[in-house]
């Protein structure tokens, strides 16, 4: 049996290998490294995947989400609503700006934050919400459009986890995350569904005026050549990453597939051991795991975290520490604010392997040392 592994890029390589060395070979003759015709060819590929008006790629997730958050224009002291319940980027960017991040708690079932905790949270200095499709599954955009819009909000998604999902309105649009506020961003880090061979990012937007201030941020602030409207960034996105997302975008729905069917299979799995809450489907959202993530309750899953680790599974507690109680965060007193869910999950929660090339055998090997271990610890 091949080694288990939380994500497999070795495997994963093997199976595009010609098309991906042929692609780089060719970026290496011709020498165009920065801003070449993969850049733009990839950006059109997306805008047509996603449904977005304009794509602009740059260097990574945490940049995308910076870039978004100057392009809306926010001032210092401006507050910005985020789940503590994210990867630390999320609220980073926000206080880097000199933005207020204001934590709010996260929903129990989708781990996405909570839309009726948003509307508490308003204040007359929140500026913009920042909603993050955790795992791999959509907040709940339904809610968190209405309170945007009734109370004049930008709505920034975090995408990372979530590309390739499909969110469904109750007036029957269908659109992609990413694309159902006025901002997404997303990281093509290589573990992520849709990965690079380094670092990488994109931004989405439907808004003409909002993408020509981005595209101007990324590069800049720069109107045209030598001429700096705003103060801007240096954020790209390679040619080599660049025509290594084209070859595997148009693989990402059937990647989606293959990390649903192994998520089918836990899900099928634990049924039987009621401590085992698997992840909540929604109805709206089409889950694609990015992380496969279980909530234990009467079971320890730092014991389970180890038992599986003896047996070279494996496994991962996304995260460890909610961004509220982050030293970085100190100066805003954060750590004080009341976020029981986010603790609760803090404590709960341990992400399984899933990957495209999970194999049977291996998917038995690990429901088996589940199962071995539920029987005595459950
Ligand atoms: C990965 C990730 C980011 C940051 O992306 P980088 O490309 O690593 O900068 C931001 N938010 C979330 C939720 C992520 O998972």
């Amino acid at each position: 049996m091949k080694k288990i592994q939380m994500v497999d890029l070795i495997s994963q390589y093997q199976k595009i290998k010609p098309e991906i060395n042929s692609a780089i070979t060719s970026i290496l003759e011709s020498a165009q490294f920065i801003n070449g015709p993969e850049v733009k060819g990839f950006q059109t590929d997306l805008e047509t995947y996603l449904g977005a008006k304009h794509v602009i790629p740059c260097a990574n997730g945490t940049d995308a989400l910076q870039v978004a958050l100057m392009g809306l224009g926010l001032k210092p002291g401006d507050e910005v609503i985020t789940p503590s319940f994210t990867y630390i980027a999320t609220t980073e960017v926000i206080a880097l700006l000199g933005l207020k991040p204001v934590f709010v708690d996260v929903d129990r079932d989708t781990f996405c934050v909570d839309a009726e905790a948003i509307k508490k949270a308003i204040t007359p200095k929140t500026k913009a919400i920042v909603p993050v499709h955790l795992y791999g599954q959509a907040a709940n955009m339904e809610e968190i459009m209405k309170i945007a819009n009734a109370h004049n909000l930008a709505v920034i998604e975090d995408n990372a986890q979530a590309i390739g999902s499909d969110y469904h309105f109750l007036d029957g649009t269908n659109s992609k995350t990413g694309t159902l506020g006025h901002v997404g961003c997303t990281s093509f880090f290589p573990s992520k569904n849709l990965g690079c061979y380094g670092d990488g990012g994109a931004i989405f937007t439907n808004d003409d005026e909002l993408a020509a201030q981005i595209r101007m941020i990324v590069n800049h602030g720069q109107s045209k050549r030598y001429y700096h409207d705003v103060v801007g960034v240096n954020s790209r996105l390679d040619s080599i990453q660049a025509a290594v997302l084209r070859i595997k975008l148009r693989k990402l729905d059937d990647y989606i597939a293959a990390r649903r069917k192994v998520a089918d299979h836990y899900d099928a799995f634990f049924k039987k051991f009621p401590g085992v809450k698997t992840p909540v489907r929604s109805n709206e959202s089409k889950h694609v795991f990015h992380q496969y993530t279980l909530t234990l309750e009467g079971v320890d899953r730092n014991e389970l975290n180890a038992f599986l680790a003896e047996r070279d599974i494996p496994s991962m507690i996304y995260y460890p520490v909610p961004a509220h109680r982050q030293k970085m965060f100190s100066s805003f007193g954060s750590e004080q604010t009341d976020l029981p869910v986010t603790d609760w999950l803090t404590e709960r929660v341990i992400s399984l392997p899933v990957h495209t090339e999970m194999e049977q055998e291996q998917l038995d090997y690990i429901c088996g040392a589940i199962e071995e271990f539920l029987t005595v610890n459950a």
